[in-house]
């Protein structure tokens, strides 16, 4: 028998000592399609949809834009890194059966002595065990299905979806957005790339063809992991030259053994005051996220990598086909020119929320920084409450908000980790489930019609009469 028929035995038999899945236990609502839509069939949707079935959450539906699992999520298209920055013994999405883990499945294909090799797990490996764990607990995702309208209804959520290209509408009781790195918002492009053509630049975020750019002298902006990791594959496919551009006097490199998270602080975050979740939070953004060793190495191993540090860009424009730009350390042209500058959460940016975008709390809506500590991204994070749930910018206007939930990175401010990377889904994912059961239950409760009379019951005291003590009757006295 091959290794991965061993493999799929074991995760089989881990979920049938589990025990069936409990009966669903939510009501049915009239004129609702599904108790709880999950937008985005990545690491987290599935893993989503899995834990809202265990806790007895089975109207559950996953959507997912993309046409099918090579294209869902980060893995096979914009994470550009051999191996994940994740450290392998971090637990993810098996919460807690390690029969669904990764160690597991590796070790069922590979062996124990492979798995002990591995320093971090490659890309692509992480990628066929998702779809290998989507497989054994049995989520099916409605692929090519993109949410493109999210409508508040009385107290539910209209969905408008774009179906293969047909539009038609399905009503939900609870939404999670489990869009991953994009959040609420997206990709940062910075002012400066203003007015160029599309054809002469890309972000990180993007898909990005990098066999075009064979031959060609490529600027990148921005030095951080996702910067590293574009310009690495620019040259690995072929290109001339290529720039990496950085306003800091040195790349921020990740210490041996160092930036090993406090799982207690992590999980705990979302408690603090707001005043120490903002401090934290631009403390960490004003360090600048760091790089692993391995993904600067990768780089700088091409002879034709140049680093300019202290060198922002102040200007770029079009100029007989190249792009040429004002840095800090003088003028240069490019073929192409790519934006590492990371992510902006502002959930006015997506046009799905623009119904309701105007109503959400954002972070600046709420908390007023210390001058020293003011940032506008920071403040443009939405203000979520502990269930992960958006809140109203001004209580009673958009009571469907709290219906939204956000598991994606856009959570990052109120929760202080990356939401929806896999360390994230140990404690968020039963966190989230949780706070959505809850929600229905008491929903559920408040609206429960009164009770009907009760069906007369029968009685079994027959059964029990005989054993029934009768004074005077009973050989033993009562004591006392
Ligand atoms: C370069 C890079 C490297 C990374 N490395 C790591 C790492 O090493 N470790 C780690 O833990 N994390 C890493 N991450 C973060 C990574 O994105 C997450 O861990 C993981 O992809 C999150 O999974 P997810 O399911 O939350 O989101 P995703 O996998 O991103 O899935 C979200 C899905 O939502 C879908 N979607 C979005 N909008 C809609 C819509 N309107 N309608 C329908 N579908 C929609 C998208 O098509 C997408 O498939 C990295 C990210 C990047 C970009």
């Amino acid at each position: 028998m091959s290794e991965q028929h061993h493999v799929d035995v074991a995760a089989r038999e881990s979920l049938r000592l589990l025990g069936a899945d409990p009966a669903n236990w939510v009501a049915p609502t009239p004129g609702v399609d599904h108790d709880v839509a999950i937008v985005g069939g990545g690491q987290s949707g599935v893993t989503i949809a899995y834990a809202l079935r265990r806790a007895g959450i089975g109207r559950v539906t996953v959507l997912e834009a993309a046409a099918g699992p090579a294209t869902a999520g980060v893995w096979r298209t914009r994470a550009r890194m051999t191996t994940l920055r994740t450290p392998k013994t971090r637990s993810g999405p098996e919460l807690g059966n390690p029969a669904l883990g990764f160690q597991a499945w590796y070790e069922g294909l590979h062996g124990r002595e492979a798995w002990e090799a591995i320093g971090r797990i490659a890309r692509t490996d992480w990628a066929d065990y998702l779809d290998w764990y989507r497989e054994q607990v049995g989520v099916a995702v409605r692929y090519r299905t993109k949410v493109v309208d999210v409508e508040p209804a009385g107290g539910l959520l209209r969905l408008h979806l774009d179906v293969a290209g047909r539009r038609h509408t399905e009503v939900v009781r609870k939404l999670v957005l489990a869009t991953g790195v994009e959040g609420i918002g997206g990709p940062y492009l910075p002012p400066v790339f203003d007015g160029l053509p599309g054809r002469l630049h890309a972000h990180t975020g993007h898909d990005i063809d990098f066999a075009a750019l064979r031959g060609k002298d490529v600027g990148i902006l921005g030095a951080a992991t996702s910067a590293l990791d574009a310009a690495a594959v620019a040259l690995e496919s072929g290109a001339r030259e290529v720039h990496v551009f950085s306003y800091r006097p040195e790349l921020v490199i990740q210490q041996p053994g160092g930036n090993v998270p406090n799982p207690g602080a992590q999980d705990n975050f979302h408690l603090l005051p707001d005043e120490a979740r903002w401090r934290q939070r631009w403390n960490q953004a004003s360090k600048g996220s760091t790089s692993p060793l391995d993904t600067v190495l990768r780089a700088v191993a091409f002879p034709n990598l140049r680093l300019h540090f202290n060198a922002p860009w102040a200007a770029a424009r079009e100029a007989d086909g190249r792009v040429v730009v004002e840095a800090a350390d003088g003028t240069h042209a490019f073929d192409f020119v790519i934006a590492g500058t990371g992510y902006r959460y502002d959930p006015r940016t997506r046009p799905e929320l623009r119904r309701v975008a105007e109503h959400i709390a954002l972070w600046r809506d709420v908390y007023e920084p210390a001058a020293a500590l003011r940032s506008e991204s920071l403040g443009a994070y939405p203000y979520l409450g502990k269930g992960y749930e958006l809140t109203e910018r001004v209580p009673g206007t958009a009571p469907e908000l709290r219906h939204i939930h956000v598991f994606n990175a856009a959570a990052a401010q109120s929760f202080g980790r990356p939401v929806g990377d896999i360390p994230s889904l140990r404690t968020g994912v039963p966190r989230l489930v949780e706070a959505i059961g809850r929600d229905l239950f008491f929903a559920d409760r408040e609206r429960a019609k009164p009770a009907a009379p009760a069906a007369p019951q029968e009685s079994f005291f027959e059964r029990y009469a005989h054993a029934v003590w009768r004074p005077g009757v009973d050989a033993t006295a009562p004591i006392g």
